[in-house]
């Protein structure tokens, strides 16, 4: 479990990218101390229980109360000045703090979305949590990966990624996860069901949606059909929905004037599931910040540079306006992400 040896990891002594092993690594005392050296939050002792015992339905919000809002406090990532890391520090965190509230659940999601970056982060953060790799030889790894990949989309040194971009990477899945029918609107001709390629990330801006909120936008994946009904030649309507509600969502739309919904609801044939809003991104003087939304409804603020390690409490997901939604310390709103609890 401690030697993987397809781990790779950026070697920062040099400040180039040469790949070294995590054996070679974990030898190495220039970097950031791993998990290991630092006190685990009363957090991270849940996480570590929950991912030996199992427990789906093991909730944070009874604790987060009793043991001060602190011990709930997100984990921030160190923003790397060398390689600029703020659009994977920002999804990062978010991503992590999801993974945290149940390891076990989120690390299968993880795996079986079959995309081998986030199979390696939530490998990482399992490692992290061990306090076998600090989060930023994480987050390096991962990049590292991506930058082998796609070394345009993904560069290095001072130039930045879209995390836009990195959202659709880290959850571009291995298999359909959507379907589309058409629908007749004037007789009851229904088409076959057929895969469709809508993933986890949605960019509203692409799909000519004139939706109000994030949850209106969900709604309303279905669109205006390009061909008449073969039976009646009426219009039809070419329904997109996602097989089964998904587990994590992430909705993308710079500049947008669409409210952030707080959750996002899915009518399933056992009932309604619903998505919790559990970060937002935001980006401006080309640098990226994030608000983590815990699921007891505490929002942190975490910025690479400014807070590192540390996430600031920024009061309650219920006392903030949309429009103080929408901008955060002169960055604006780019991004959000919502999961199932
Ligand atoms: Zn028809």
């Amino acid at each position: 479990m401690v030697t993987d040896s397809t781990w790779q990891i950026l070697d920062k002594s040099n400040n180039s990218a040469v790949a070294t092993t995590l054996k070679a690594k974990k030898a190495a005392s220039a970097f950031v101390p791993a998990r290991g050296s630092q006190a685990l939050t009363a957090r991270q002792k849940r996480a570590i229980e929950d991912d030996k015992v199992s427990s789906p339905s093991k909730k944070q919000k009874t604790s987060a109360s009793s043991s001060g809002s602190h011990n709930n406090a997100p984990i921030g990532l160190v923003w790397d000045a060398d390689n600029h890391s703020c659009a994977y520090d920002a999804l990062f965190v978010i991503l992590h703090d999801i993974w945290l509230d149940n390891p076990r659940i989120w690390s299968k999601w993880f795996r079986d979305v079959g995309n081998k970056h986030l199979t390696a982060l939530s490998k990482g953060f399992k490692q992290y949590l061990k306090g076998e790799l600090s989060l930023e030889d994480v987050r390096d790894s991962v990049r590292h990966q991506l930058h082998i990949e796609d070394p345009d989309a993904f560069p290095l040194g001072d130039i930045g990624a879209s995390v836009g971009r990195l959202a659709s990477e880290m959850l571009r899945t291995s298999h359909f996860i959507a379907s589309s029918q058409l629908v007749c609107t004037t007789c009851d001709y229904e088409g076959a069901e057929r895969d469709h390629r809508l993933g986890y990330v949605l960019c509203p801006a692409e799909s000519q949606s004139n939706s109000r909120s994030t949850s209106k936008l969900v709604e309303n994946l279905s669109h205006e059909g390009r061909n008449p009904c073969p039976e009646c030649m009426g219009n039809t309507t070419k329904d997109v929905f996602y097989n089964d509600p998904p587990k994590l969502l992430v909705i993308e739309y710079p500049g947008s004037s669409m409210k952030t919904s707080h959750k996002i609801k899915f009518e399933t044939d056992t009932g309604l599931v619903y998505l919790h809003l559990r970060g937002v991104i935001y980006e401006g003087g080309y640098h990226f910040t994030s608000h983590i939304v815990c699921n007891d409804g505490s929002v942190w603020y975490h910025d690479g540079i400014s807070t590192g390690h540390i996430c600031h409490a920024d009061g309650s997901l219920n006392l903030m306006t949309d429009q103080a939604m929408r901008t955060c310390r002169g960055r604006k709103l780019v991004l959000a992400i919502y999961a199932q609890d």
